[in-house]
């Protein structure tokens, strides 16, 4: 295809950046219309992004961290359904904090009385002092929310310690708008209610439900999307590397060139910044952006899941005597992401790390075993069989404070030249970067460009979440 100037016409032309759930939900969407005239460029070698999933060596399968399935959508679940059939397994969403050497359910601050009595007794100070203050001013930071929903106790003893571990970046550093209106409340007669009678009082139940692929991990979710797009505009292998956003051309790293009339982009909106030709005043922005890389962690284990770890989905851990703040028993999820199911089971650790918190890429597998051992969860009797790792350099797209002001002077600018930056890096919005929000944004754009919708999730976060 050779560069050339276009004006939208009817018919527009329309480039998609990357082919991971929001330009799978975009190139499909724009089938589904029969807008034909449209090509998506990834550049790996195969479709999924950050929601694929990965075969090691030893027969087991890793997703690229655990990635649980939620939708506020209708059309997405009616896609994904249609897209497995009946080839999905259902499992009830039971997560657990791991600390002081004993299992708290999840949701933490329901489930205090399992904390030893020095936490314990720091936690209840806290809510207590939270009942006798006045009215207080609106969060500015993640940090005031911490204090101000849960108190001093369980800000300092959970809170602060694991979501700085989840991030990498102190809690001071994040704004409140990823939050929404979402208000914590703890409800302290209940607190002290399971404390006196020592009840665990869990979040999940009948309704508390998942469901994941029966075979392939998450990944099979988004190649069966992919494989049923039309090859000839699915063009895998073709790293953008440049945009001009005055002639409408893309180009590529292997030197082929694309036009369009509207480009949908999902690739990390630093990078995108940077890789504009003119940059329409706005490249040198890419400095505010904070964002967190990902190491995941895959061990395989020969012999049965341990009794304790038997119905647990995924666990938290705050402490540092792991370097993961999450865990995934991933084996639970299907017998098919191990090598030989029934013999052998797998946990997937996930490790966060950004510009305030290093990580040592060579030895985080060995730090991640010795995690394990520190924790409880694996000791020296058991065989590992399997041991797989990856970093993803955008990981978590940070909400640091500042994040709607630099994205007000940036999306406008770019939108107007016809560029859409959609989806968990490209709208750089973590309240809508899930699997379903970044599919619908890229739904919702392909709507807008043909029809003239609103895009409700990538305005309206609250408004979609709400659902
Ligand atoms: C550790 C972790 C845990 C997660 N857990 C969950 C979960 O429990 N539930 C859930 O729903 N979601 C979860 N997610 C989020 C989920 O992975 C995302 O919602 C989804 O992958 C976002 O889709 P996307 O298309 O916007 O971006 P991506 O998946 O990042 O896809 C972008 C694509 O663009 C390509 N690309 C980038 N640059 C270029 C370029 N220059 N040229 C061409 N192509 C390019 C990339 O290769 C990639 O394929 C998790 C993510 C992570 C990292």
């Amino acid at each position: 295809m050779s560069a050339q100037l276009r004006t939208p016409g009817p018919s527009p032309r329309i480039v998609i950046i990357g082919g991971g759930p929001t330009g799978l939900g975009a190139a499909n969407r724009l089938e589904e219309l029969g807008h034909t005239d449209w090509v998506l460029l990834e550049g790996a070698d195969t479709f999924g992004g950050l929601a694929s999933s990965v075969l090691d060596d030893q027969g087991f399968t890793w997703d690229l961290g655990g990635h649980v399935l939620f939708s506020h959508y209708e059309y997405f679940d009616n896609l994904t359904s249609g897209l497995l059939g009946d080839a999905w397994l259902e499992h009830v969403r039971e997560a657990w904090v791991r600390m002081r050497s004993r299992w708290v359910p999840y949701p933490f601050q329901n489930n205090i009385w399992r904390l030893p009595e020095d936490d314990l007794v720091a936690c209840l100070h806290g809510l207590v002092a939270l009942t006798q203050q006045g009215p207080q001013p609106p969060p500015k930071t993640f940090d005031d929310w911490i204090t101000q929903s849960f108190g001093q106790g369980i800000a300092d003893v959970f809170m602060r310690p694991y979501n700085f571990k989840v991030w990498a970046y102190e809690p001071r550093e994040m704004n409140v708008a990823w939050m929404g209106d979402r208000v914590a409340t703890v409800d302290l007669p209940r607190v002290l209610e399971n404390l006196v009678r020592q009840r665990d009082d869990v979040a999940w139940g009948p309704n508390a439900t998942f469901r994941f692929p029966a075979s392939g991990g998450t990944g099979a979710i988004w190649t069966a999307l992919a494989n049923r797009l039309p090859a000839e505009r699915m063009l895998a292998g073709h790293a953008v590397t440049g945009v001009d956003p005055e002639s409408k051309v893309v180009t590529c790293a292997n030197g082929e060139t694309f036009a369009y009339d509207y480009l949908i982009s999902t690739m990390p909106l630093d990078v995108l910044v940077q890789r504009l030709t003119p940059d329409l005043g706005i490249g040198h922005l890419h400095q505010q952006f904070r964002w967190s890389s990902s190491h995941i962690v895959g061990i395989g284990i020969e012999g049965d899941v341990p009794d304790d770890l038997a119905t647990k989905c995924w666990m938290y851990f705050p402490e540092d005597n792991a370097p993961f703040y999450r865990a995934t028993v991933f084996s639970n999820y299907s017998p098919a992401n191990v090598a030989k199911p029934g013999q052998q089971w797998s946990l997937m650790c996930e490790v966060a790390e950004s510009i305030r918190k290093p990580v040592e890429h060579a030895s985080i597998v060995d730090e991640t075993r010795r995690g394990l051992v520190a924790t409880g969860l694996v000791d020296d009797d058991h065989e590992i069989v399997s041991e797989w790792n990856t970093f993803l350099p955008h990981g978590y797209p940070t909400p640091f404070v500042g994040r709607d002001a630099l994205l007000d002077q940036i999306e406008p600018v770019l939108r107007a030249k016809g560029v859409f930056t959609r989806g968990r890096f490209g709208a750089w919005k973590y309240e809508v970067s899930n699997q379903d929000h970044s599919l619908m944004q890229g739904v919702e754009c392909v709507d807008h460009l043909l029809s003239g919708t609103p895009e409700l999730t990538f305005f309206d976060p609250i408004a979609a979440n709400g659902r």
